[in-house]
């Protein structure tokens, strides 16, 4: 009910142009998980049809830019009101098998976040196996033509732990380690970052500090609502798009709600 009320505000809003001006003077990043259509319903799988519908309404109503462009233009003061950035975490094979030709086709820049101990490997991670779905991820191919294709490529870890529970030591390990094979497979610098899971409580305050020393512009979570301009690039919300939201003019009306209410809804 909520959700068919929050579509329907939201199909209002962005074709009268009032998302624009509702958005003000903030930016908002998208995740994305898998891009799947065998797994309907499961929370961070959208389906292929669902994902060109969220790249289409993107393109339509936001100004979508790189990750890089969004931190250049907060660290030189440039207005960042109405820009979006869409990102892609772990690393799944249907990245660069689905997304980037669907991204290609509009033209949109789009960063893929990778957990590099995931990569060619038949690894299954946890939340798949509980969902009974066998985790499939890209090989170093893969990965290498993401970047040869114009894609940015961010760090997230070798092993996706939880960087509110490990001590400094091994944190540091897992973040320099994943940025230092992906620099090596790819042949250029790595300095994007979001934390594994991505909850308020999965980052350590020292973790943080560990994140900020190795010289990460940014570090981004998983939850969350908008950007602001002044915000500090280590604490930059992101808001998923799961389930929860039916279409895209449902998450959009999210978007603009969270600057109200905080975060995204997801459920
Ligand atoms: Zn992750």
């Amino acid at each position: 009910m909520k959700r068919a009320l929050y579509d329907g505000l939201g199909r209002l809003l962005y074709p009268l142009g009032l998302a624009a001006p509702a958005m003000g003077s903030k930016a908002a990043v998208a995740v994305f998980h898998r891009i799947d259509d065998r797994y309907p319903g499961n929370p961070i799988t959208a389906g292929r049809a669902e994902f060109r519908a969220y790249c289409e309404f993107f393109a339509r109503y936001f100004d979508v830019i790189t990750v890089t462009e969004l931190l250049d233009r907060m660290a030189q003061g440039r207005p960042i009101g109405g820009t979006l950035a869409i990102t892609f975490d772990d690393g799944y094979l249907d990245n660069h098998a689905v997304a980037a030709e669907e991204l290609d086709r509009l033209g949109l820049p789009a960063c893929f976040f990778i957990c590099t101990g995931f990569i060619g490997s038949n690894r299954s991670a946890p939340w798949d196996e509980k969902a009974g779905i066998r985790s499939e991820w890209m090989q170093w191919d893969d990965v290498r033509d993401l970047a040869r294709r114009g894609f940015e490529i961010g760090a997230h870890t070798v092993t996706h732990p939880d960087l509110g529970v490990i001590g400094p030591a091994e944190a540091e390990r897992e973040v320099a380690d994943s940025r230092a094979r992906l620099e090596a497979e790819i042949g250029r610098p790595v300095d994007l970052f979001c934390y594994p899971f991505g909850g308020p409580a999965q980052l350590s305050e020292p973790n943080r500090e560990v994140i900020r020393r190795l010289g990460m512009r940014c570090c981004f979570s998983c939850y969350g609502g908008t950007i602001h301009a002044g915000d500090d690039p280590l604490r930059l919300e992101r808001a998923p798009i799961s389930p929860w939201h039916r279409t895209p003019h449902q998450y959009g009306f999210e978007l603009l709600a969270s600057i109200v209410r905080g975060r995204v809804a997801y459920g």
